[in-house]
C-alpha cells in the first residue's frame, strides 16, 4: 500500500494495538497492509491515496442499501441536530422493534444493544437463566463476536470439551462451551442425544458467513429445531449477517426453520453500533426491568442508530424487489467468479446464498469447517492483493463472506469477473 496509508499505517501502530480497531482490518491474513479509507458512496470506496475501489465488503455486512446512502445520511444528521442521546426511552426505539417483530417470524419482542457480541451474550444469559442449565452447543468455524464463552472451536470433533481460542478466557467457561460440527446432523444429534439435558443453548449461524459463506446442508437447521425441542435447549440463531441479508426475515424465514432466540445486527444498524437480540415475549420478558435476569447499557438504543437501522430498513422495504435484485447480483457474482476460476484452472469454488458469497481458492466444494481449513490460503493472499491492483476491495481473508449491496449494478459485477479473471490468471 502506498503513501499516506503507509504513514497513517506506521503511526497508528504506535498508538493502537496492530494499528487497527478490529484485527481482520490489518489485512495481515493476507500479508499486505490496510488501506486507510477516506470515503465512501454507492457501491465505491476512496481511501486516502486517492485510490478507487469497488467495494465488496460493505463494512462487513451492514451497508445493504451501499455507503452514504442520501436517506440514511439525512436521518442521521436530522436527528443528530436534536441531540444525540438521552440515556431515556425515544419513539423511534418502539418503531424499530415494532418493524423487527413485524420483519422477523420468530420475534415479538427485542432489547437492542450496540453489538451482535452483546446479542450473543445476552442470548446466552437469558438462555441460561431460561433453562437452569449451563452449557453451551456452537459450531466450529462459526463466529458469535468475541463473547468469552463463544470465543472456543476447538477441534472440529463433535462431544469434544472447548478449550479456549484466546489467552484470557478462562478454561472453566470455555469448558462449558460444546463444539459440533457445522453440518454434522449425525454428530449433532449425538451430542444432544447425550448431554442435550444439561444443554441452555445451541447457537449457530444458520448460514455460517466467518469461515467463509457455508449454506446450511438440507435438514440440517430442522434437525437442530427437532433436537433443541427435545431436549428442552433453546434454538438461538445468530442473524447478524443473514438478519434482512438473504431474505426481509433473515435466514429463518428463507428457510422455513424458527429459533427460539434471534441476534441481530450489521444491517439493523445501517452503519451505525446497533444489534438487537429478539425472541417470544415468555422469554424476552425475563430481561430486567420485567424480569430478574440482569441487562444494560447507557448508548443501547441510542437515537442515531436507530435512525440508521429504521432509515435502512425502511427503504429495504420500499424498494421494489430489493431481494431479487440482491440474488440477481449474488448469482451473476457467483457466475463471474466461477468462469473467472475455471479460466484460470486454479481449483475453486464459490458459496453463495443471497447476495452472500465466498470465492474458496484449492478447494472444491466447502460444507463445513474442516473443508473450509483446507482451502489455499496463500493463494487467496496471492489473489486479494492482485485485487487490490485492479481497484477492487475484498475481504482481506479467505474465510470472510463478499457482500453485494443494492448499490452495485450489473456492471460492476461484470468488472468484478474481469478483474478476478487478470488476477486468478496471474497467480
Ligand atoms: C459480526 C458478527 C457478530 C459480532 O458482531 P459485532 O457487532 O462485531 O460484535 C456476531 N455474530 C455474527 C454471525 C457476526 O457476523
Amino acid at each position: 500500500m502506498s503513501g499516506r496509508s503507509r504513514e497513517l499505517f506506521a503511526d497508528a501502530r504506535e498508538v493502537i494495538p496492530g494499528g487497527v480497531n478490529s484485527p481482520v482490518r490489518s489485512w495481515r491474513a493476507v500479508g499486505g497492509e490496510p488501506a486507510f479509507i477516506a470515503r465512501g458512496r454507492g457501491a465505491e470506496v476512496v481511501d486516502v491515496d486517492g485510490r478507487v475501489f469497488l467495494d465488496f465488503v460493505g463494512s462487513w455486512g451492514p451497508l445493504i442499501l451501499g455507503h452514504a446512502h442520501p436517506r440514511v445520511v439525512a436521518e442521521i444528521a436530522e436527528r443528530a441536530a436534536s441531540g444525540t442521546s438521552f440515556g431515556a426511552p425515544t419513539a423511534a426505539e418502539v418503531e424499530l422493534a415494532s418493524l423487527l417483530r413485524d420483519a422477523v417470524p420468530s420475534i415479538e419482542q427485542t432489547r437492542l444493544v450496540s453489538s451482535g457480541t452483546e446479542a450473543a451474550m445476552t442470548a446466552l444469559r437469558l438462555a441460561r437463566a431460561a433453562t437452569g442449565r449451563e452449557l453451551i452447543v456452537k459450531f466450529a468455524g462459526c463466529y458469535h463476536g468475541h463473547v468469552d464463552a463463544l470465543l472456543v472451536k476447538a477441534g472440529s470433533a463433535a462431544l469434544t470439551l472447548g478449550v479456549p481460542d484466546s489467552p484470557g478466557v478462562p478454561g472453566a467457561l470455555a469448558g462449558l462451551t460444546l463444539v459440533a460440527d457445522f453440518n454434522d446432523v449425525a454428530g449433532t444429534r449425538r451430542l444432544l442425544r447425550a448431554r442435550g439435558g444439561e444443554v441452555a443453548a445451541v447457537i449457530v449461524e444458520p448460514v455460517a458467513g466467518n469461515m467463509g459463506v457455508v449454506p446450511p446442508a438440507p435438514g440440517f437447521l430442522a434437525a437442530l429445531r427437532e433436537e433443541t425441542s427435545r431436549c428442552g435447549a433453546l434454538l438461538v440463531f445468530d442473524e447478524v449477517i443473514t438478519g434482512f441479508r438473504v431474505a426481509w426475515g433473515g435466514a429463518q424465514s428463507r428457510y422455513g426453520v424458527l429459533p427460539d432466540l434471534t441476534c441481530l445486527g450489521k444491517i439493523v444498524g445501517g452503519g451505525l453500533p446497533l444489534a438487537a437480540l429478539g425472541g417470544p415475549r415468555r422469554l424476552m420478558e425475563q430481561l430486567a426491568p420485567a424480569g430478574p435476569v440482569y441487562q444494560a447499557g447507557t448508548l443501547s438504543g441510542n437515537p442515531l442508530s436507530v435512525a440508521a437501522g429504521l432509515a435502512t430498513l425502511r427503504t429495504l422495504r420500499e424498494t421494489q424487489a430489493a431481494y431479487e435484485r440482491l440474488e440477481r447480483l449474488g448469482a451473476e457474482a457467483e457466475r463471474v467468479l466461477t468462469e473467472a476460476a475455471a479460466a484460470s484452472g486454479v481449483p475453486a469454488c464459490v458459496n453463495r446464498v443471497g447476495s452472500m458469497l465466498t470465492l474458496f481458492l484449492g478447494v472444491d466444494a466447502v460444507d463445513g469447517y474442516a473443508a473450509a481449513c483446507r482451502a489455499d490460503t496463500a493463494a487467496f493472499a496471492r489473489f486479494f492483493r492482485r485485487m487490490v491492483d485492479e481497484g477492487v476491495y475484498l475481504p482481506p481473508s479467505q474465510f470472510e463472506a463478499m457482500f453485494v449491496s443494492l448499490a452495485h449494478d450489473e456492471a460492476q459485477i461484470a468488472e468484478l469477473g474481469r478483474a478476478a479473471r487478470r488476477a486468478l490468471a496471474a497467480l
